[in-house]
């Protein structure tokens, strides 16, 4: 973890984030915090030029990171950043709603617990690439 400060408050990166509540770990690229306001902000930084529609799973991994870092760091976190360093855009996070992304902890959970996979999607283009497909569709 490297920090750095400047005059909106300070910066760190590469943080190992970790919640003893809900058992989750991972590993922030950097988080923004601005101690005045007592809020943080996680950002991801994505090597790649902006999607037309961002993915379900960046918007998961900000939600995660905003969970941990409230518990770890007692900071709020209304909202998180995602830069695409191909297209040199920047796009805010809305992370109000974090009860969604620990709903599906609890499923993923469930699987893990029950040891049963669930049932495939309905939406088979998904799974083109998939390596899971043989277990799946049999
Ligand atoms: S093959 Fe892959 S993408 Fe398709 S349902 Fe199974 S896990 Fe999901």
């Amino acid at each position: 973890m490297t920090s750095s400060g400047n005059p909106g408050g300070t910066r760190l990166y590469d943080v190992t984030l970790e919640s003893k509540k809900h058992g989750l770990i991972t590993k922030a690229d950097c988080i923004l915090f601005d101690r005045e306001k007592g809020e943080a902000y996680p950002v991801q930084h994505k090597y790649s030029f902006r999607p037309k529609i961002l993915y379900h799973t960046y918007i998961s991994q900000l939600m995660m990171e905003a969970i941990i870092i409230e518990e770890q760091f007692n900071l709020s976190v209304p909202h998180g950043f995602i830069v695409f360093e191909r297209s040199k855009e920047t796009v805010t996070v809305d992370l109000g709603d974090k009860q969604k992304v620990l709903y599906v902890v609890g499923q993923i959970r469930g699987i893990i617990g029950g040891e049963k996979f669930p049932p495939p999607t309905e939406w088979k283009k998904r799974c083109v690439d998939c390596c899971y497909n043989k277990l799946c569709w049999g």
